[in-house]
Order: structure tokens, then sequence, then C-alpha cells
């Protein structure tokens, strides 16, 4: 596949950074993921906002273009298309840089790393719940670190939690904190959905601001369901009539069982399959 660093289309094999990237050695950077299909991207100017925040908020200097930034992760669709299928994910990473101090601060003049690549996303499914089984998540308290706003290229912490899931046999890992307050998933964002209203909990440092949750809220407002940010306690969730995670590469993927306990009665709910034919119809448009 061909693959973008620092300037250059590059097939991704020959690709090559320095060990003495902050993005290797500290996980000091910042990165993105924007899904396609059939060649037209989702959410793309959210993607590009967020990718800025996290730039600004760990002071790397570094001013996105967005037209520019379109016309690469097209190509990077584009080019791929032969060789990925239809459903491809653009992975754009920018870490700080190559530096030979091995000193925590950041360093000066140093130029960063701009690296994206191309990868297969599984087909999206059918809003339809009487063919989808729904999945089954693992439930744990959330042990990663207080900024998890930014979308740092440092996942120890998630990675570990997604790791539970899959000793588990389940799809993802969803978090509460000392309060037994839902966060959200190890990489995707939670909603529920209680008596037909929508529930999610509010953006702060515990959590993402996930572009797919935006786009969820914007759905459930098209289909007149009221949404509240507020916080879901882990009873909440339990006693939930549907549970979704939702994030680029899962869309919005309906949850049956948390944790070893089922939800509702085990099946994916009306809400779900109302939303998500709104969600397949306009995702592209949002
Ligand atoms: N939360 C975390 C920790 C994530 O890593 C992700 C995405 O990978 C999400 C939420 C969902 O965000 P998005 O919808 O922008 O993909």
């Amino acid at each position: 596949t061909i693959a973008y660093l620092n300037g250059e289309f590059v097939p991704l094999e020959q690709a090559r950074i320095s060990p003495l990237d902050r993005g290797f050695l500290f996980g000091d950077g910042i990165y993105e993921v924007i899904p396609s299909y059939q060649g037209k991207m989702v959410g793309f100017n959210q993607h590009m906002a967020r990718f800025a925040n996290g730039l600004a908020a760990i002071e790397i200097d570094f001013s996105i273009d967005k037209d520019e930034w379109r016309t690469l992760v097209q190509r990077l669709i584009d080019d791929n298309r032969e060789t990925l299928g239809d459903n491809i994910g653009v992975y754009l990473h920018i870490s700080r840089g190559a530096d030979t101090r091995r000193f925590h601060a950041y360093p000066e003049g140093v130029t960063p790393t701009v690296f994206g690549f191309a990868f297969a996303l599984s087909a999206p499914v059918k809003a339809d719940r009487s063919i989808h089984p729904g999945a089954s998540v693992s439930l744990a308290e959330d042990l990663r670190w207080e900024r998890c706003h930014i979308k740092s290229t440092a996942l120890l912490g998630n990675v570990m939690h997604f790791q539970q899931s899959v000793k588990e046999g389940n799809a993802e890992t969803i978090l509460y904190n000392h309060q037994h307050e839902i966060t959200e998933a190890s990489s995707s964002n939670v909603f529920i959905i209680k008596n037909g209203e929508a529930f999610t909990p509010p953006l702060d440092n515990q959590l993402l601001p996930g572009i797919t949750r935006m786009l969820v809220i914007e759905c459930l407002a098209m289909a007149g369901i009221p949404l509240t940010e507020k916080v879901i306690t882990v009873d909440e969730l339990l006693a939930a009539d549907e549970v979704w995670i939702t994030s680029s590469g899962k869309e919005m993927l309906p949850i049956v069982s948390v944790g070893g306990q089922q939800i509702s009665n085990g099946k994916v709910g009306p809400v779900w399959e109302q939303v998500f034919t709104i969600y397949s119809e306009q995702k592209f448009v949002l």
C-alpha cells in the first residue's frame, strides 16, 4: 500500500523514521483515524478540528491546512482502494520528531514527523436488528491517565484495557471511574437508551470527544429522540434498555452483554435500528 511520510507518498514498506522519534520513545504525538466507504470520508472536518486541538494541547507547532489534508487523505484512500477494498481507514499521525537528548522536556527546533497510512476497515453492517446478534463487552475500572480528551499516540493504557476484552472473548471493554461512573470504552464512546431517551457521558478529561459520538448525537436529534449528556453509573448502564458503543471503525455497535450481565432481553433494540438507519444514510453529509 501507499503511505505518506513527511511530504512524500511512499510504499508503506519503504517508509522509515528515526528510532529517536519522540513518538517512538515517549508516545509524544497525536493521531486521528478517518473512516471512508466507497471512497467517501466520514467526518473529515470534525477529525481535522480535533487533530488541531490535540496538537495545540501538547504544543506541537504545526498548522493544518484543511484543503491540503483533504487532498492527502483522499489520495491515500484512492491509491489504496485496489489493494484494500472499498472500506478504508486512514491513520494520521504527527509526533514531535527526533531528538538526540533523551530528555523529557519538549525540545526546541525539531521537525515533527508526519505520517499517514491506509488500512482495511470491516464493511458496514445493515441497520437491521433481526440479523444483528449484538456484541458482548468486558467491564473494568478505568486505569488510564487523566487526559483522555487528548487523542495521544501513548495508548498503552487503552491497549491493556482492550486486551482484557480479547482474553474474555468480548468486543471491547467499557470503563468506569472511582465513582462507578462510565467514562467510555478503551477505543469507543458509550450511549445508553432508557425509556425512549438517550444518554451519554458529558465531555471532560475522562473521555475522548469521539467524532462518531458527535455524529450519533446529530442523528438522535434527527430521529426526535431526546439526548442528555450526563453521568451514567455502572448500575444505570446495566439497567439500560439498550447500550451502544461508537467509534470510527465500529460505527454504532449494539451491546447485549456487559461484564457477563445481559442487557435488557439480550437482543439488539429498536432504537439502535432507528438511529443507525439514519446514521447510515447521513454519515457522509454530516
Ligand atoms: N474513545 C477512545 C479512547 C478512542 O480511542 C476512540 C477512537 O478510536 C473513540 C473513543 C471514538 O472516537 P471516534 O468516534 O472519533 O473514532
